[in-house]
C-alpha cells in the first residue's frame, strides 16, 4: 500500500481544480462540515482572508473558508482537498508578515483553525499544557494566571498569534534571550494532518525523547506546508519575577558592545530580554500619545531582568555597571509594577506607535537576524540607507539575540516601490554579514528569493525533496517558502 499518493514525474506540471471541480469540492465541504459558519464563500470573508494588512506581497482571495473543531473535519477537508487538487492555507491568527496566507491564483481551501482554540489538559506537576492549535499564546497566559497555576509559555510574538501559527513561523520573540526560540523543546508533541488525510503523533508526553529524529521539527517553520497541525503538547516555565529597565546610549554601536558584556557575565541567566529602540521609534512613541510622560529621544535599550529579590538586585548592578561603562548617560527601573507593564507594551505595540505617529502612512514591517557583533553595521548602513532613500522609518530589536525589525513607512505606490527596494538592500546586507533573511518572520511569499543566496542550493533542494516526498502534489500552501528552481543561463554556464 502507498502511504503517500504515487507522485507525478517531476517534469509533469502539477495541475490544480478547475473552476468546475472547486465548485463540487465547495459542496462536498458543505456536505461534510453541515456547522453554522463552518463553511463560507461570501467575497468579504474570502478577501479578508485571503488578504493581509501586514502585507503587500502579490495576493489572491481564497476559493472557500472553512472552520474546523477538531481533527477529524480536519481530515475530511484535506481529504476532500486532495480529492478535486485543490490547494489548502492553513491560517490561524493572521499575525504574519510575509504574506504566509494568501491565496493560491488557481483556487483555494482556507483553513480557518482560529475557532480550534481550547485548552484540553493542563498537567500542572508536568509543567505541560496540551491545547488545539488555534489557541492564543496570551489566552494560554492568562488562563494559567487566572487558574493560580504559576507557569507560563514564554513565546510571544505579535499580539493574536496562536500556537499553530507560532509552530508554521518558528517564532520567537522578546523573551528569547532566555527561553529560545520555537524550537521542539517547546513543543513537545504535535498532531498533525498529513496531505494524505493520515493523523500522525511526532512524539508521546515524555519531557525528552531518543526515539528516532525529530519529527516535531519538520513542522517548525514549514509555513502549513506539510501539513496541518491540530493539537500541541507545550512545555512550560515557571513564572519567575521580573523587573522593567531602560537605558539609553548615544549610538546603537555603543548600546550592542553593552549588550554583548552583560550575556557574557555570570548573570547573563537572569537577563530575559534586551529590545533595541532606536531614536525615531522613542520620538514615535512619545509622538504616538500612548504614554503618561515622554522618554529621551535616543537609541534605547530595555531590560527585563528576572530572578528572586537576590539576584535580580546583583544582575541589576552588573547591568547598571556595565552600560555606565559603554557610554550610557542614564539607567532607570520602572517605579512600579504598572508602569514596568506599560513600558514593555510600549515596546510590544512599536507598528502601531509608528503608524499612529505619522497619520496617513502605512507601514512595512521587516526582520533580518546577524550575528550580534555585526548589528551596529548593519543599523548604521541600513539608518544611513533608508535616510538617503528619503524613506520614514523606525528600527525595534530583538538585540540580545542580534534580530532587528525595520518599519519603513510610505504614502503611495511610488514609496511602495522604494520600500521594496530598500528590504532587498537589507536583506542582502544581512546575508552578507553571515545573517539571515528572517529571524523570526519566516519567509511566506516575501522571502522566498532569497533562501538560496542564504542557505545554497543544496540545502533548497533538500527542503523541497521532503516537500514532494509527502506532499507529491503541491496542495500545502503552494506559492509559499520554497523558491522556484533557478533556470541555467540560457546562455550556459561561463567556465
Ligand atoms: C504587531 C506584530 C508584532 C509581531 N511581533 C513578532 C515577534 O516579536 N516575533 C515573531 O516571531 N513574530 C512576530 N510577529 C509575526 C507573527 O505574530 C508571527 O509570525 C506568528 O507566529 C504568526 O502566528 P499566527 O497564528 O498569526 O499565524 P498565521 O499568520 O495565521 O499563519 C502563519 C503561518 O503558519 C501556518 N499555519 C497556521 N496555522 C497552522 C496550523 N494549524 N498548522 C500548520 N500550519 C499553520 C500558515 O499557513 C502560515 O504559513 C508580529 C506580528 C505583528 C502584527
Amino acid at each position: 500500500m502507498y502511504l503517500f499518493p504515487k507522485p507525478p514525474r517531476e517534469e509533469e506540471n502539477v495541475k490544480y481544480a478547475s473552476p468546475d471541480e472547486i465548485k463540487l469540492a465547495i459542496e462536498e465541504l458543505r456536505a461534510a462540515l453541515p456547522g453554522p459558519n463552518a463553511v463560507a464563500t461570501d467575497p468579504d470573508t474570502l478577501r479578508t482572508h485571503g488578504f493581509s494588512e501586514n502585507s503587500y506581497h502579490p495576493s489572491s482571495p481564497h476559493s472557500v473558508v472553512v472552520r474546523p473543531t477538531c481533527t477529524d473535519d480536519v481530515v475530511k477537508i484535506v481529504n476532500i482537498s486532495r480529492k478535486y487538487r485543490m490547494p489548502i492555507t492553513p491560517y490561524s491568527g493572521a499575525t504574519s508578515l510575509e504574506g504566509h496566507t494568501s491565496g493560491h491564483p488557481s483556487g483555494s481551501i482556507c483553513l480557518d483553525m482560529s475557532g480550534m482554540d481550547q485548552i484540553l489538559q493542563i498537567n500542572e506537576a508536568d509543567s505541560d499544557l496540551i491545547c488545539q492549535s488555534g489557541a492564543r499564546w496570551e489566552d494560554i497566559n492568562a488562563t494559567l494566571k487566572e487558574k493560580g497555576i504559576p507557569l507560563f509559555f514564554p513565546l510571544d510574538p505579535g499580539p493574536g498569534a496562536t500556537i499553530g501559527g507560532m509552530i508554521g513561523t518558528g517564532c520567537s520573540g522578546t523573551n528569547a534571550v532566555r527561553y529560545g526560540t520555537a524550537r521542539a523543546e517547546w513543543f513537545l508533541n504535535l498532531t498533525a494532518v498529513l496531505p494524505n488525510g493520515e493523523v500522525i503523533k511526532t512524539r508521546r508526553r515524555a519531557r525528552k525523547s531518543a526515539a528516532g529524529f525529530d519529527t516535531t521539527k519538520l513542522f517548525i517553520g514549514a509555513e502549513g506546508t506539510l501539513g496541518i497541525v491540530t493539537e500541541v503538547t507545550l512545555r512550560l516555565a515557571p513564572v519567575v519575577p521580573t523587573k522593567v529597565a531602560m537605558a539609553q546610549f548615544p549610538d546603537v554601536e555603543q548600546a550592542v558592545s553593552a549588550v554583548q558584556e552583560i550575556l557574557n557575565s555570570p548573570y547573563a541567566s537572569h537577563i530575559q530580554c534586551v529590545e533595541l529602540l532606536d531614536d525615531h521609534m522613542m520620538e514615535a512613541i512619545n509622538t504616538a500619545g500612548l504614554v503618561d510622560h515622554p522618554y529621551p529621544v535616543e537609541d534605547t535599550l530595555f531590560f527585563k531582568l528576572q530572578g528572586d529579590a537576590p539576584s535580580i538586585k546583583n544582575a541589576s548592578k552588573t547591568v547598571r555597571d556595565i552600560v555606565k561603562k559603554h557610554g550610557s548617560s542614564r539607567f532607570e527601573f520602572a517605579a512600579t509594577d504598572q508602569e514596568a507593564e506599560d513600558l514593555w507594551q510600549n515596546r510590544k505595540y512599536a507598528l502601531m506607535s509608528t503608524l499612529a505617529a505619522t497619520p496617513g502612512t502605512r507601514c512595512w514591517t521587516t526582520d533580518v537576524c546577524v550575528p550580534v557583533s555585526r548589528l551596529p553595521q548593519l543599523v548604521y548602513e541600513t539608518k544611513r540607507d533608508l535616510l538617503d532613500s528619503g524613506l520614514g522609518s523606525t528600527i525595534v530589536g530583538h538585540v540580545g539575540d542580534g534580530n532587528f525589525h525595520a518599519l519603513i513607512l510610505f504614502r503611495d505606490d511610488k514609496e511602495l516601490e522604494a520600500v521594496g527596494k530598500a528590504v532587498h538592500r537589507l536583506v542582502h546586507r544581512a546575508i552578507a554579514l553571515d545573517g539571515t533573511c528572517t529571524g523570526e518572520h519566516g519567509v511566506g511569499v516575501g522571502k522566498k528569493e532569497y533562501l538560496i543566496d542564504e542557505l545554497g542550493e543544496g540545502t533548497v533542494e533538500l527542503m523541497r525533496v521532503i516537500k514532494r516526498a509527502i506532499d507529491p502534489y503541491d496542495l500545502m500552501n503552494p506559492g509559499k517558502l520554497y523558491p522556484e528552481k533557478r533556470k541555467p543561463d540560457a546562455e550556459g554556464p561561463s567556465s
